[in-house]
């Protein structure tokens, strides 16, 4: 189908890479913003001819979709929790045009076959940009490497044995040398097995071994989900000693601390696990100071009856993609950590840049995968796109509110609904 060209006006841009926030009209065509205008070339806006389709901004920041590094989408193996269909649809109607998603499925993605198959998958079934992370080792095991090389080719961006972290110091190693060959991250889930499980040592041991290896290597590190003011400590050490660390922390760990275990009970039971209000404190100023690059969301869906059980046996995780841009918003802009376009580096520009994605930055010649919000109101947590809804924050108010989202220069969501084709 023909695309017709389209002119965003009179919204308030923000550029995520450059910090800055400015009212522009954006002209988009053939997939791609062809035209950023701001001051005076505006009225040029005002005679948008028949060729081309005008949306209002007034009143709406307009910025690159987000990018989630880290995405559970279930799919092959667990789809009575999300498939790629309705986890893709939850990140659009969370703001979310781009994806990572991870490795343990069933089957792992730990072969080319099946990495090609997701990706095939997600080009036919999935409304968001879906980019697989691959296992680090076969069927997420720690034995053995899995054929990073035949990965990378298949279209792999990263590799992640998520859920687990690489034990075998050795194995670690040679993973990170391969990978910094290929010019790919390790995303490492810093849980070490020998210390006492959910224990703090058991994240930062393993932050300290992975960052050893990374400044002993060069290769590229990134840390997901990180907890502890400890973690946070490390990594801004490393960082000034050179180390090629990148480093990621969740809005749960930014809004909840481990009293909440009590109010949601296994709602709130994830891993890493909630920590104290000082924890939370040294994130939100790890993230001030640059020493976290990114906020995703370790979108986790459980089915309901999965997590109920005692808070032993529950699974861990939490659904997160509809909530990421107004949990972030609440916990850093509206208590003055970040500004509106420095959260949106965390959530787009950083990430991206990290993993090296076509997306997060608001340019001429760009893809036009862009969202437009609606920061005045107040949304209240309902329902879910998601298939599954395990969120300790339904019922919840939070700020912020996705008005559009465009992917490719198409608009495919307006006003809390799915526009079809
Ligand atoms: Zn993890």
């Amino acid at each position: 189908m023909e695309q017709k060209a389209l002119w965003i006006v009179g919204a308030e841009a923000v550029d995520p890479e450059k910090g800055l926030r400015f009212p522009a009209d954006l002209y988009v065509g053939e997939g791609k913003i062809l035209g950023i205008f701001s001051g005076g070339l505006r009225s040029a806006a005002s005679e948008i001819g028949p060729e081309a389709e005008r949306l209002d901004g007034q009143g709406l920041i307009l910025s690159p979709g987000l990018v989630d590094a880290h995405v559970h989408l279930r799919d092959p193996g667990q789809t009575h929790q999300e498939t790629i269909e309705t986890g893709t649809r939850a990140a659009i109607a969370g703001g979310v045009t781009s994806l990572l998603c991870m490795a343990n499925t069933t089957p792992v993605l730990d072969n080319p076959s099946v990495l090609r198959q997701v990706i095939e998958r997600a080009r036919r079934e999935g409304s968001c940009r879906t980019y697989p992370v691959a296992a680090v080792t076969e069927r997420l095991e720690g034995r053995r490497l899995a054929p990073l090389e035949l990965l990378a080719e298949a279209g792999a961006v990263a590799f992640s044995d998520d859920g687990k972290a690489v034990g075998d110091l050795v194995l670690m190693k040679e993973a990170l040398q391969r990978a910094k060959a290929l010019g790919k991250r390790i995303i490492s889930h810093c849980e070490d097995s020998t210390q006492p499980a959910r224990s703090r040592s058991a994240e930062w041991k393993m932050v300290e071994r992975d960052l050893d290896l990374a400044l002993q290597t060069g290769g590229l590190l990134h840390l997901a989900h990180l907890s502890l003011r400890e973690s946070v400590r490390l990594v801004r050490q490393a960082k000034r000693e050179g180390a090629p660390v990148s480093a990621e922390v969740c809005p749960h760990h930014l809004v909840l601390t481990q009293e909440d275990e009590g109010r949601y009970g296994t709602l709130a039971k994830m891993y890493p696990p909630l920590r104290s209000p000082e924890d939370r404190e040294a994130l939100r100023e790890a993230l001030s100071d640059g020493t976290v690059d990114v906020i995703a969301s370790d979108h986790a869906p459980h089915a309901a009856q999965e997590k109920i059980s005692s808070f032993l046996d529950a699974p861990n995780g939490i659904i997160g993609l509809e909530t990421l841009f107004s949990l972030s918003f609440s916990a850093l802009v509206e208590s003055n950590v970040l500004s509106l376009p420095e959260l949106l580096g965390k959530l787009s520009f950083h990430p991206a840049r990290i993993f090296g994605l076509p997306a997060g930055r608001l340019e001429v010649g760009g893809p036009a995968d862009l969202v437009l919000w609606n920061l005045r109101v107040r949304r209240k947590v309902e329902k879910f796109f998601s298939k599954s809804s395990n969120s300790p924050f339904l019922g919840w108010e939070l700020p912020g509110a996705v008005d559009t989202v465009g992917v490719g220069g198409r608009i495919v969501f307006r006003g809390g609904r799915f526009l079809g084709h």
